[in-house]
This record gives C-alpha cells, structure tokens and sequence, in this order.
C-alpha cells in the first residue's frame, strides 16, 4: 500500500512506502570519538567533518520537532561518542521537551560515570553500552587505548541512576573476542542485565570487515546454548533485537542480526546523520539533505516534505545480501550512528 503524502493531522506514525509505522529516529549528534574501536574506526587517515558541518543544537531540535509532529515518539542519541558533545545536556533537555516519549543513547561508557545522574534528571532514559570483551587488556586493544574499569563504573552508576534497563551491547568478532560469547551471556544468569549481540556489519570503506571474521546469529546462539536453555520472549515493537532469556536467568539476550535474520520487514527507523542527512537505511547511502535546505531559510513545511519524501524512500530490505558495504563511498559507522 501506497503511504499517503498528505499534510500529517494525527498521533499516528508516519507510514512508509511498505506501511511499515516510522516511530524512531537515531541522531548522530558527532562523528568524533575518544576511541577507535577495531570494527568501526580506522587507526589514522578518518577524515571528521567540520564544526560548521555538524548540525547545531537548534537545528537538531527543529528536525526532531518535525519528526515528532509526524509520530515519532522514541529518540536515541548516537555518534560517534554521544558523550563528547558539550551542549549534550541542553540538547537532552531540549529533545524530551519536544514531545519525544522515549529519549535513549549509545555510548562507549568512557564519561558517562559522573553523569549518569545528571543526564536521567534532564531527561534521557536509557542507555546503552558498548563493550565488547570482559578482558582489561583485549578491552584495551579493541578500542585501541579504552579504559574497561570507567566502562564498568559508567554501568553501575547508570544503574543507580535509573537508566534502564541498562543495555550492554557486544559484537562478537571471530578470532578476537568470539571466545567470550559465553561469558557475556553467563552475565545475565545472576544479574538483570540485558546483554545484546550485534553481528559484525560490513559497513564503510575503513571497516576492518572479512568474511571470515563475521559471525551469524546460528554460530552465536550455539554458543549462548552451552551456558543454559534459550527461551525465546515474545516480540515487542519494531525493534530489530530478538529476545531470550537462558532459563532461570535475571537478564535478557538480544540479538541483532541484520544479515543471518533480516529485519527489515518491521523496520520503524530513520536516521540523521551528523552533518544533516536523513538516511532512511543503514546500509544505503541515499539520503535526504535537510541540513542544505535548513540553512537555505526553508519554511517548516518545506522541511516537512523533506522528512516525508525521507520517510517514503527506504526500501523495502537492506541490499547487503546484494554484495559488500565496504566500496568507497560508503559512509563509516561513526557518521551513521550504528
Ligand atoms: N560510540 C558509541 C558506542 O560505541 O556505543 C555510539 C556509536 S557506535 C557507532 C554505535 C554502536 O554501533 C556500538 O554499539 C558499536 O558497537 C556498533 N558498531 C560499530 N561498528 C559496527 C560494525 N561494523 N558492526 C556492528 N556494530 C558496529
Ligand atoms: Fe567510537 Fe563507538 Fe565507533 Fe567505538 S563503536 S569507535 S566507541 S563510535
């Protein structure tokens, strides 16, 4: 069914061209970050965007306020490291209060502790973070220079603070840190925490990606299969994670699979990218530019047809089955948010 084009008078979502509900939106509010984690970024030669070139607080928030008006109720800030961000606070403040129900981040945890607290009280509710093995020293490696104790500290903090349910997200990456599936998912067993497994995706022309090194949803649960028997928990929402919990265990499995286990039949998201481009898919480089036409002076209903004809290009399924991400034009993780 054909999404209609007409100006958007209620609560509901915007539909797409596949009348999947558009209800979420992931902003990347920096490409810049304090690691540089082997799967995402490369060592040297990453080339950043200017600061004239990173969409300001103000120009974020009118995007988010058009966003809103066409139904989309959760937000999640990524990057980069979210963190780096100096008007994060105002920005929080900002988003909540634009009629956004669920405000999220995805941070690598490295300056979180010490802000956990403050960020809750402003009005973000949840977090998600990225660690990716349970080893100080392989920790070190993979983020190329990363403290694990601050990740840890970052954890318990956001915990006491109430940002949850506290997500953990790993990507298992074959001869790193695949030996540590099990670990991980041992983790939920005595405590409530939600860990998620990502599958390594072969995204950006720096990416490190291989073949070889990619591991599926099957060769993954297997290994979460040895430490008890998976369950699988109904399916809420349009998310992209699959849920579990190991029988008897407090915490709950996710796994993220875009490659093994296809989701884009339910897929509820658009992007922005740091620089201003609506993305209406990870793995496709067409995008909208409404950076451009913002500062060009364009009218609130200009920026409406923009974030529509956004909404009404995403395909119907990511290309990645159609061959590789990696080619030169691709944009890094870093940009997209993940
Ligand atoms: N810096 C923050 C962090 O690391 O949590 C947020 C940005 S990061 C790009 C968002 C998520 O993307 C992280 O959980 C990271 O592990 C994941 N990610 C980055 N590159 C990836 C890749 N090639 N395949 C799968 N996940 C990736
Ligand atoms: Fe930075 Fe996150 Fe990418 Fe790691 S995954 S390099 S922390 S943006």
């Amino acid at each position: 069914m054909k999404a209609s084009t007409d100006m958007h008078m209620t609560d509901e979502p915007f539909r797409d061209s596949f009348n999947r509900q558009i209800d979420y939106l992931r902003i990347s509010i920096t490409d810049k970050c304090n690691l540089k984690c082997i799967y995402c970024m490369p060592e040297k030669g990453l080339k950043l965007f200017n600061q004239a070139e990173i969409l300001t607080t103000d120009e974020i928030i009118r995007i988010v306020r058009i966003a809103s008006k066409y139904g989309v109720r959760k937000v999640r800030l990524t990057g980069g490291e979210p963190l780096l961000r100096e008007d994060i606070i105002h920005l929080i403040s900002s988003i909540k209060t634009a009629g956004i129900q669920d405000l999220s981040m995805t941070t690598n945890g490295q300056r979180l502790a010490g802000m956990a607290g403050l960020l809750k009280k402003t009005g973000l509710d949840r977090v998600n973070i990225s660690l990716d093995t349970l080893i100080a020293e392989r920790y070190r490696e993979m983020t190329r220079g990363g403290d694990i104790h601050r990740v840890w500290e970052a954890v318990s903090e956001a915990e006491s603070a109430g940002l949850s349910p506290v997500k953990i997200n790993m990507v298992p990456v074959r001869g790193v840190n695949d030996d540590e599936v099990s670990r991980f998912a041992a983790l939920t067993l005595y405590k409530d925490v939600h860990i998620r497994f990502i599958e390594f995706m072969p995204v950006g022309k720096h990416s490190t990606w291989q073949p070889d090194a990619y591991l599926s949803k099957d060769e993954i649960m297997e290994r979460v299969a040895s430490v008890g028997k998976l369950v699988q928990l109904p399916f809420k929402g349009g998310g992209p994670s699959r849920n579990y919990r190991i029988e008897g265990a407090q915490g709950m499995i996710g796994f993220i699979s875009p490659i093994s286990d296809c989701f884009c039949g339910s897929c509820n998201r658009l992007r922005l990218t740091a620089n201003g481009k609506l993305r209406p898919c990870l793995f496709s480089e067409t995008s909208v530019d409404i950076k451009a036409h913002l500062r060009n002076g364009a009218s609130d209903e200009e920026l409406e047809n923009l974030y529509r004809n956004a909404v009404l290009s995403k395909p119907a399924r990511h290309a990645l089955h159609e061959g590789s991400l990696l080619h030169p034009a691709m944009s890094p993780m870093s940009q997209i948010g993940g």
